[in-house]
């Protein structure tokens, strides 16, 4: 469950950072109070050694066998700060020879270890009985030819209050370095992100009415920016998909009216005179007829709309594509005879794709219906199917028509794009039909190119070969 208070990221971002931040200083301020002890004890060593050696120089054994300091020690330069070290004294068995007087009664160590002191300094640390931390260095040596421990120590309080010292001041100063920061942080978090509250405020007024509205881009090129630029380019996306489907509908709408207008009032001039059968049979075959274009249109509508939104799944097979033309043309064989024109196909019948035999009659059929609808009586239309180059195949569909003039060239394609609207609709055509066979011929990975000349023009299908 998240908290409340966590729900904007500029608090995330800045609790973040805090704890991140204080990590840091954790281990930075630790790191450097150990090396600082360190340090400290490296020296205390040093010192330790040193005055090891001149305490030697003033130890010596008296005729009586035990160990005295010489009678000179008062005067020795260092006499004052030894007084202030803890020094002690041992025969090589352990017995105590000398301990100096702000040792005491307090012992520094029993017995000597095996190898203390041995040819070199030995270092430790510990307590004495009344629980001062002490540093020591211990050294065999020989005084007067009797092998003795001298054992040296520093008290380690003034070190330890050092790093306390230090440790606690970075401790006390930890708090005001985080909050300081936290509140730096937490003021760049909010000025970095302002901008997104911007945005999400704007994009929250944008509604379907209101597409046109983007938002504003306040710096291009950072992050930001580009989460903006993304936004409006899915809106402009958005906004000519919103677009082209109320053209769909309104042209749609348009055009279904049409046909149900003209079956409307050829049925009330129909029934407006009383007539003979011969009079109301000509009424219902125009009524039919009408009908027939309303089917079509309303199929085709279907087949758009169906593969808008990709419920079309291509049923692909191995085709042999001649006799699929052949079978094509077959159909619409009563149309080009109306008109007295001469339809003739030729190609290899070898020639095979993969594609869905439905989608690809349907295309064949329109290229071929417009070729036939818009060559005048007596015209000729020609199909050709041929390998265009190794990959793809193609099926020209040839007219002795009208063509189409350039600038209409790229829009016939369009949906319910006519040329010469009237003319068209007397045809039947509610300029689907290339839309339809351009969907279709993309949809199987291949194109459908248009070349117009002086006389007809050519509809060029190509496929990929199969
Ligand atoms: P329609 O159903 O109106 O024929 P199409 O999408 O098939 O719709 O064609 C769009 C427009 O392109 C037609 O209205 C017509 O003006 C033009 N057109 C299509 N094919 C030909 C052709 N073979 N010759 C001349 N014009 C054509």
């Amino acid at each position: 469950m998240r908290l409340p208070w966590l729900r904007h990221i500029r608090t995330r971002l800045t609790l973040w950072y805090v704890a991140i931040l204080a990590a840091a200083l954790l281990i930075y301020g630790g790191s450097t109070c150990a090396i600082v002890l360190l340090q400290l004890r490296t020296q205390v060593d040093q010192l330790a050694i040193e005055d090891l050696e001149t305490v030697e120089g003033i130890l010596t054994f008296g005729a009586d066998q035990k160990l005295h300091v010489r009678e000179d020690y008062h005067d020795h330069p260092y006499s004052e700060e030894m007084e202030e070290r803890y020094l002690e004294v041992r025969a090589e068995d352990g017995t105590l020879l000398y301990r100096n007087e702000h040792l005491g009664e307090r012992a520094l160590g029993g017995k000597p270890e095996p190898g203390e002191g041995v040819n070199t300094y030995s270092p430790r640390s510990g307590r004495l009985a009344d629980g001062t931390r002490i540093r020591l260095i211990s050294r065999q040596h020989m005084i007067n030819g009797h092998p003795t421990l001298i054992r040296l120590a520093f008290s380690e309080e003034p070190m330890w209050q050092r790093f306390w010292q230090l440790a606690i001041g970075l401790l006390i100063g930890l708090p005001f370095a985080l909050g300081v920061a936290g509140a730096g942080g937490y003021f760049l978090a909010r000025r970095a992100l302002g901008p997104v509250e911007r945005m999400a405020r704007r994009a929250r007024e944008i509604s379907a009415e209101q597409l046109g509205a983007r938002l504003h881009v306040e710096n291009p090129q950072d992050e930001l920016g580009l989460l903006a630029h993304a936004f409006n380019e899915t809106l402009a996306r958005l906004e000519q998909s919103f677009e082209q489907l109320k053209r769909f509908t309104s042209d749609a709408s348009h055009e279904l009216r049409t046909p149900l207008t003209a079956i409307r009032s050829v049925g009330e001039v129909g029934l407006q005179r009383e007539g003979n059968p011969e009079h109301y049979r000509e009424v219902i075959g125009s009524m039919l007829e009408e009908a027939e274009h309303l089917g079509r249109l309303v199929e085709n509508l279907l087949t758009i709309s169906r593969a808008d939104s990709g419920q079309i799944r291509l049923q692909k097979s191995a085709l042999n594509l001649t006799p699929l033309v052949r079978e094509a043309a077959s159909l619409l064989e009563v149309l080009a005879e109306e008109k007295g024109q001469s339809v003739s196909i030729d190609g290899d019948a070898a020639i095979g794709v993969n594609a869905d035999p439905v989608v690809l009659r349907q295309i064949v059929i329109n290229l071929l219906d417009n070729a036939i609808k818009y060559s005048p009586r007596g015209g000729r239309i020609s199909v050709r199917i041929g390998q265009k180059d190794a990959n793809t195949v193609c099926v020209e569909v040839e007219d002795s028509g009208s063509g189409i003039p350039a600038q209409h060239r790229d829009k016939v394609f369009d949906r319910f794009y006519r040329i010469d609207d009237a003319r068209s609709r007397d045809a039947g055509g509610a300029g689907l039909g290339l839309a339809i066979a351009k969907w279709g011929a993309e949809a199987h990975g291949g194109k459908l190119e248009l070349e117009s000349r002086e006389v007809g023009c050519v509809f060029r299908l190509l496929l990929p070969v199969s």
